[in-house]
């Protein structure tokens, strides 16, 4: 198939953050008796020059344009799930705007940004009428150190520029950068702090199992425990 090494596909590069013209290097179909065949297209990004991976389905064929194709699905770069201990509703806003960003719809990832943070903090049982307002109360109770609260609201108001016509657009740089945030955010909430207390309880089992074997025996030796 010769003319396939030809063809582009408008897509956005999740690496270089570009949206372009991107040309297939190599196309692999799949057919399928009863569904549609997939195509998967690797194709060089004009910007970067990186891989992406898309597949789409053949849809019919044209008199003139040959075989129709559904839109692109980028495969690779691989979308963001989000860890298994996040929680569901945060997992899929967060998703959200990670999809928005790899598509280069760079207001709406911020604003998703803003939902997920809304979702946390739902989460958390804090419910608040602003979302300044349930940051404020993370903080309170010790959910958010200062820094992340900071963080929080650098997330808020990137998502407020995402969602008010008449305001700038979100530059391609502050989406990634909000997403990020978010991923580290709701990583210290949902995923370290649950893993540094079952690292704590592991280390207060075992510290607690020679006192409690001295506790019955050998007093000079649980002194010297001590000590040491
Ligand atoms: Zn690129």
């Amino acid at each position: 198939m010769p003319s396939v090494a030809r063809e582009r596909f408008r897509t956005h590069c999740a690496h270089c953050m570009t949206t372009g013209s991107a040309e297939a290097k190599g196309t692999y179909r799949v057919p399928h008796p009863v569904e549609p065949t997939i195509r998967y297209v690797l194709c060089e990004c004009p910007n970067c020059h990186e891989p992406i991976l898309l597949s789409m389905m053949e849809v019919g064929e044209d008199l003139f344009e040959g075989t129709v194709l559904s839109a692109p699905q980028v495969l690779y770069p691989a979308r963001e799930e989000g860890d298994p201990s996040w929680p569901t509703r945060v997992g899929k806003r967060f998703a959200e705007a990670d999809v928005c960003l790899r598509v280069g719809a760079f207001n709406a990832a911020a604003v998703m940004c803003r939902r997920t943070m809304e979702q946390v903090c739902l989460e958390l049982g804090v419910t608040e009428k602003t979302l300044i307002k349930s940051l404020e109360e993370l903080k309170k109770r010790g959910l958010l150190d200062e820094r992340l609260v900071q963080w929080a609201h650098g997330l808020r108001a990137v998502g407020n520029v995402g969602a008010h016509a008449g305001s700038e657009d979100v530059s391609a740089q502050d989406a990634q950068d909000v997403v990020e945030f978010a991923r580290a955010l709701i990583d210290y909430v949902f995923t370290y702090q649950q893993r540094f207390a079952a690292f704590q309880a592991r280390h207060s089992q075992a510290s607690a199992t020679p006192s409690d074997a001295n506790a019955s025996g050998d007093d000079a030796r649980a002194g010297s425990k001590v000590d040491a």
